[in-house]
Parts: structure tokens; C-alpha cells; sequence
């Protein structure tokens, strides 16, 4: 799937990834997620997200924080996300406490 775009908070963005196996994959009884249109296993790659202060918006100022997140994509039908980026925007309290 294609890299989800920065500025959101991490369940904005877990929603979109769940939305993505939702609509190309199917679970199989092996836990694994295959692809709808041509049935192999999809592959999972780590996005790392950066961590930005919410409050700060458009600033992108973060903490140096990373959190990674398993993104998935269908190695037949898209190329392989190569290191992909994002960030994620938390509210300052939530950010202080991690
Ligand atoms: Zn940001
Ligand atoms: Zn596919």
C-alpha cells in the first residue's frame, strides 16, 4: 500500500491500513493476509513514523521520537515501499508520558 501521508494521529493511520487489508487482502486461517487479486501472501515492510506534536501542526516539530508501524503491501501487484517515512502527529501530553 502506498505510504500513509504524515500529519495524522497513529490511529488514524492504523485505521487506514486496516482499510487497506480490508479492501485488497483476505485473512487466511494462517493469520497471514492474502492478496484478493492474485492470491499471494502480502508481504509486510516497517514504516517508521516520526513523531510530531500535535499542537504544532504545520510545524512538524517532534521529540526525535520513531515509532514503527508493519505496513503492508502486495509484492505482485505494487514495488516494495523502500524505507518508507511518515509522522504522526500526538498530543503533547500523550508524547511527555512516552
Ligand atoms: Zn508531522
Ligand atoms: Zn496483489
Amino acid at each position: 500500500m502506498k505510504v500513509p501521508e504524515g500529519g495524522h494521529s497513529i490511529e488514524e493511520v492504523l485505521r487506514e491500513i486496516e482499510g487497506w487489508k480490508n479492501e485488497h487482502c483476505t485473512p487466511g486461517s494462517d493469520g497471514f493476509y492474502y492478496c484478493k487479486k492474485t492470491g499471494v501472501q502480502v508481504n509486510q515492510t516497517t514504516l517508521l513514523a516520526s513523531v510530531h506534536i500535535a499542537e504544532f501542526g504545520d510545524q512538524h516539530a517532534g521529540v526525535g521520537k520513531v515509532v514503527r508501524i508493519a505496513l503492508p503491501y502486495c509484492p505482485i501487484c505494487e514495488d516494495e515501499p523502500l524505507n518508507p517515512i511518515t509522522c504522526v502527529h500526538v498530543p503533547m501530553p500523550l508524547v511527555r508520558e512516552g
